[in-house]
């Protein structure tokens, strides 16, 4: 990071393109470059690379294009000094073009940063792929990222589909074992068969020997490119929050945890990362959210807008969960933990040290390995809960007696 990093601001009016596969890698790299920007001005004055970086052929490939620039090395430091980091890279790369980044699915809650540090330049996300196959591209780069879809590219794999019903959650399974059963099978439809406005699970059948195999996302048919279907990414399959019968999956989460941090609005204060778990050990179980902030302003927020957030949360979620919390009494009220910075940086570096990869790491929407809620909560500074019930009609539940 450190060696690319430099390589990237030696020829900085040469850049055109940044990015990383996806947002969350990108905004990593933009905070490593606010952490150790004086180190990278030191090597850029002087020619030399930081003794830090020990890899000898690293330090070779650097060598070739680092030569001191003591104006380049002022110029750098003058803009990260600045109060804010608002433009940060198209001050310190202004012939960037775009940002080549996946913005699709639950990493579009990065947008508003990503806009904050670039300026509002277009948001690219050209493709949509996995370690166990390349699925397709997105045929119009440049339109916005809410309505990005991707055409699959047929000779990638053999694609089939399992229509989904998401239905508020209410029939999502809670584990998507990777096999199908026999009226799984069965139901199994051709790229050709797919329908508009369905959803489907993705199975793929790949050269190297998976067989029908269950990728995990669900996707959406936005429309056709002559006859090829087009995709919408709408989310992970397995990501489902549940304590009794009600099911949330990381649409929903994100929709509701994106309508309560409007009320951080009066305090320059925005959601840098989140993460969920299900916690079965007190009765009844109760939803925690685990929220990462990024503050701005200087007005504390007070304990009664993170209670709004935990209702508002509350209040947009399925009227199963409503049902659990205020009919059946079976879900405590919904908790919202506040953790120290840096702690989603820490969540990651565990994962690696457990063999994940740097580039493909995505934060989990809901944990539940043990070794990881308890790094969560080790780093948890308050802790608030939702104040009152949430609204919920009966109607539903009386239609379905009468049935
Ligand atoms: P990995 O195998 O670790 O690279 O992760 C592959 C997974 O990343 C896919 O199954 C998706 O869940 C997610 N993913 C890949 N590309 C995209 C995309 N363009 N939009 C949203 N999610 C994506």
């Amino acid at each position: 990071m450190y060696s690319q990093m430099l390589c990237g601001l030696c020829q900085h009016k040469e850049v055109l393109r940044v990015g990383a596969v996806f947002a969350s890698g990108f905004i990593r790299a933009i905070k490593f470059l606010e952490k150790h920007w004086r180190f990278l001005c030191n090597d850029i004055r002087t020619g030399t690379i930081d003794s830090q970086i020990t890899d000898q052929s690293v330090r070779e490939a650097v060598m070739k294009i680092l030569k001191p620039d003591p104006q380049l090395a002022d110029f750098i430091e003058a803009e990260c000094s600045k109060d804010s980091w608002q433009g940060i890279i198209t001050r310190l790369w202004p012939n960037t073009k775009y940002v080549d980044v996946i913005v699709t699915g639950t990493m579009s809650q990065y947008i508003p940063t990503l806009d904050y540090y670039t300026n509002g330049l277009p948001l690219v996300c050209t493709m949509y792929a996995s370690s166990e196959c390349y699925f397709g591209v997105n045929l119009n780069p440049l339109c916005k990222p809410s309505e990005v879809s991707y055409t699959l590219i047929p000779t990638m794999a053999y694609f089939e589909f399992l229509p989904v019903q998401r239905n508020n959650g209410a029939n999502s399974s809670i584990s998507v074992p990777k096999t199908l059963n026999e009226k799984e099978q069965q139901e199994l439809v051709d790229l050709v068969d797919v329908k508009l406005g369905q959803e489907y699970e993705l199975v793929v059948t790949t050269y190297s020997g998976l067989y029908r195999y269950r990728v995990g996302d669900v996707l959406r048919v936005a429309g056709f490119k002559n006859n090829a279907p087009q995709f919408n990414f709408i989310c992970r399959k397995n990501v489902v929050l549940c304590i009794d019968s009600d099911k949330t999956d990381e649409v929903e989460l994100q929709n509701a945890v994106k309508n309560a941090v409007n009320h951080f609005l009066p305090f320059d204060a925005t959601l840098a990362e989140y993460t969920s778990y299900a916690d079965t050990t007190t009765i009844p179980g109760h939803y925690v959210l685990y929220w990462e902030l990024s503050l701005n302003g200087t007005t504390p927020i007070p304990p009664s807008v993170f209670e709004d957030c935990c209702l508002t949360i509350e209040e947009s979620l399925n009227s199963v969960y409503r049902q659990g919390r205020v009919c059946d009494k079976s879900i405590g009220p919904l908790e919202i933990k506040i953790v120290e910075q840096g702690t989603f940086d820490k969540l990651m570096d565990y994962a690696i040290s457990l063999g994940a990869s740097i580039n493909q790491y995505k934060t989990p929407r809901c944990v539940k390995f043990a070794p990881i809620v308890e790094l969560l909560n080790s780093r948890a500074v308050s802790s608030f809960f939702s104040p009152k019930c949430p609204k919920w009609f009966p109607g539903h539940k009386q239609w379905i007696n009468m049935n």
